[in-house]
């Protein structure tokens, strides 16, 4: 056994075993495979271990791989920021956008869907306001959505969100339960959504206690990544 199928086979047992235990069905999750930094051959590895959702978070790396493997089946997530001028090419490439937080760029993924299947997309919420980050803010969110949603090329989905990195797991979880409920809110309104994107190797558990169907692991499945 590979360490790249090894450790895949880990995080799904730890995934199944969380999901048992807030009473959830075991496949009630999804596992995006966070590749960025990662050569192509790793996600063979990892394909061939039967992942088939992976994530990338720059648009020319997702390019290249996207084309160096498009002899397999692969679901491609991109989950980085969302330069205006590069909707075209996450359009020709990924089947799920996790950072839309911006009508212009939602405006321009429509436009660029129109000769294809919708693209699934999820809202990026940034909780705390960090500057680096991208998202919009909870109070923006509903208003977004409501527009995302009428555009007839994307799918919206649900919902995404980065805790700030140096918080403990009892402060991951209360910003992951606050997304749950703005997800719920936007639900009660109307919407039509089915995701929650939390949860990356170090926090994974505790946000599928917090509702998380989608996590998004790179580093517990592929390894460290040059900085
Ligand atoms: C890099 C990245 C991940 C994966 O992080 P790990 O800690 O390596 O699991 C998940 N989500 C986003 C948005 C990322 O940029």
């Amino acid at each position: 056994m590979t360490e790249i199928t090894d450790h895949l086979a880990q995080i799904r047992g730890c995934v199944a075993s969380q999901l048992e235990q807030a009473g959830r069905a075991r496949e009630d999750a999804m596992i995006v495979a966070v590749s960025k930094g990662k050569p192509a051959d790793a996600i063979r590895e990892a394909r061939a271990a039967g992942q088939v959702h992976f994530g990338e978070s720059y648009i020319q790396e997702l390019q290249t791989k996207a084309q160096a493997l498009a002899d397999l089946e692969i679901v491609w997530h991109f989950i980085g920021r969302i330069q205006s001028n590069k909707t075209r090419s996450i359009a020709r490439h990924a089947a799920w956008v996790h950072t839309l937080d911006r009508e212009k760029i939602a405006a321009r993924l429509d436009r660029d869907c129109a000769d294809r299947a919708p693209l699934n997309v999820l809202i990026q919420v940034n909780q705390a306001g960090e500057s680096q980050k991208g998202g919009v803010t909870p109070d923006e969110a509903p208003e977004l959505a409501l527009k995302v949603a009428e555009l007839p090329n994307l799918r919206l989905r649900g919902l995404m969100c980065i805790p700030p990195a140096k918080i403990s797991a009892t402060g991951r979880g209360e910003y992951f339960a606050q997304l749950r409920q703005l997800q719920a809110r936007l639900v009660s309104q109307g919407l039509n959504l089915d995701t929650l994107s939390m949860g990356m190797s170090g926090d994974f558990e505790t946000a599928l206690a917090q509702g998380s169907n989608c996590v998004r692991v790179g580093t517990a499945i592929f390894g460290a990544r040059p900085r």
